[in-house]
């Protein structure tokens, strides 16, 4: 069971980003101590060469003015307060024999005979030798050639180096350890702060795939770091989707209820034709209404296909080059006889030239459902208006009532698929007209809007902007 713990621990984020953490710490101390021990300590062997290159020159200073006598007297061992009596001083002649060697009272302990009679003339290019004798004690020989051929070198002692550096060496396991402490506390406090957002978000997404509820968020944070970015986007994603599968709840609900007065309908019909099949007219008659019944079934079908078509992005546009105003001409004189039956004057207000790259059969939907829209809603005796007018890189076409306008609450939700207006159910309609309008012209990288006041009247006005033809479009007509 708890290998088991600790195999999950071992796996987790913040498991790793801790080890990680705490080896990055461990290495920089360790580097850090390293490298002030060495600059230490080439410091101090440094000082000590310098205090025998100096000692090398007044020796032979002195012995090139007053030979080995004059040598022999500064570093006489029994002459007290000498200058060099803590320096082990040898000439060796250039016979190869030692013609002076002068041994530091400290240095009584060490075996002379390795130091005073060793009798080997040491290599002049590297003049300095380090003997070291019992892991404790040290010191440095420095060599150089006099003017008659012999060779001087002069030791010291310098433990007083080892002294200092000792402890630094022994105390670095002493440093390191609560450094290593430090590294693993400090690394899990930073992993486990740093990885709390992903943890909530994993909790989120853990609670949404239990319960299916979608609601379940992260919590806010308000820091900017990376992290937290990632939870405000999911808890955007979150929110989108709680947003879309509400709406395509709502869609399927709306579906499922406007598909059953139809299919009902349908359905009396066609018992009403096998109630009678010898009746020959009523039989007629019911195949008819059905008939009509199945076409508006279709047409919504269709409809609600062509918007979620175009609102994927998957819409095919024939792209071309067209007279927007000539366009709306023909969907006008379509309109004409339903205008004319409910009294409704239609004023064309169309400034020529107005040409955009559009589908044509897409952008006469469009036209024929605003304009459908604006004599369907608008009493007898009313007016609708339709302008189209170029301005700089779109084409702006309108669509002004003097209707029943719509209540602000409600313009917001017109463009949802199925919704239908409070007020607007005694009309025929399915609540796909403008739908199917906004993906449309979206899907012409337009927009449409619109601005109404209840008893007023509205305006829907599309903008169409100017996009060149692609190359195979076909040219306007005229
Ligand atoms: P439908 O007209 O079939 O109900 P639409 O999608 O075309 O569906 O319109 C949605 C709703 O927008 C309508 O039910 C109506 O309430 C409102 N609406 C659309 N056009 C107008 C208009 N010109 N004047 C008033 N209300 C409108």
């Amino acid at each position: 069971m708890s290998s088991r713990i600790l195999e999950r621990l071992t796996r987790t984020l913040s498991f790793r980003l801790n080890v990680w953490y705490a080896l990055v710490f461990i290495a920089t101390s360790a580097s850090l101590y390293s490298f002030m021990y060495l600059m230490l300590s080439s410091a101090m062997e440094t000082k000590d060469r310098e205090a025998i290159e100096a000692q090398l020159k007044e020796f032979s200073k002195i012995y090139e003015a007053g030979g080995l006598r004059a040598l022999l007297q500064w570093t006489d061992a029994g002459s007290e307060g000498r200058r060099g009596k803590n320096y082990f001083v040898r000439l060796v002649s250039p016979r190869n024999e030692a013609a002076l060697v002068s041994v530091p009272p400290e240095w009584v302990e060490y075996q002379s005979s390795e130091v005073v009679l060793g009798g080997r003339r040491l290599h002049v290019k590297s003049p300095y030798l380090r003997i070291p004798r019992d892991g404790e004690r040290d010191m440095t020989i420095g060599a150089m050639p006099l003017f008659d051929g012999s060779l001087l070198q002069v030791g010291r002692m310098t433990n007083n180096r080892e002294t200092l550096l000792e402890p630094f060496r022994r105390t670095f396991f002493m440093v390191m350890l609560p450094v290593l402490a430090l590294a693993l506390v400090g690394g899990a406090v930073f992993a486990y702060r740093a990885t709390r957002p992903i943890r909530q978000i994993v909790a989120a997404a853990k609670s949404i795939i239990d319960t299916g509820k979608l609601d379940a968020r992260v919590p806010a944070v308000q820091s900017n770091d990376e992290l937290s970015e990632l939870a405000r986007l999911f808890n955007h994603m979150l929110d989108k989707n709680q947003a879309l599968i509400r709406g395509m709840r709502e869609s399927l609900d709306n579906v499922a209820h406007d598909l059953r007065t139809p299919l009902t309908r349908l359905r009396g019909l066609a018992e009403l034709a096998l109630q009678n099949p010898t009746d020959t007219e009523q039989t007629t008659g019911a195949l008819a209404d059905c008939v009509e019944e199945s076409d508006r079934v279709l047409t919504m079908l269709r409809t609600l296909l062509d918007v979620a078509e175009a609102e994927a992005g998957v819409m095919r546009l024939n792209l071309e080059r067209w007279d927007v105003c000539s366009l709306l001409e023909e969907v006008l004189s379509l309109y004409d006889y339903v205008a004319e039956e409910k009294r409704i004057t239609l004023v064309p207000e169309l400034q020529r030239p107005c040409f955009s790259t559009i589908d044509t059969p897409r952008m006469r939907q469009v036209f024929g459902n605003l304009l459908d829209n604006a004599i369907k809603y608008t009493p007898e005796g009313g007016t609708v208006t339709i302008r189209a007018r170029s301005e700089p890189g779109a084409v702006v076409i309108q669509f002004r009532d003097n209707g029943m306008g719509i209540p602000f609450e409600e313009q917001g939700k017109i463009w949802d698929r199925l919704y239908r207006g409070d007020k607007s159910r005694s009309q025929r309609g399915l609540g796909l007209g403008l739908s199917l309008v906004k993906a449309i012209v979206h899907a012409h990288q337009g927009d449409v809007q619109v601005a109404s006041l209840p008893g007023e009247g509205s305006v829907f006005t599309v903008r169409l902007i100017d996009r060149p033809a692609p190359p195979d479009a076909k040219s306007p007509p005229g």
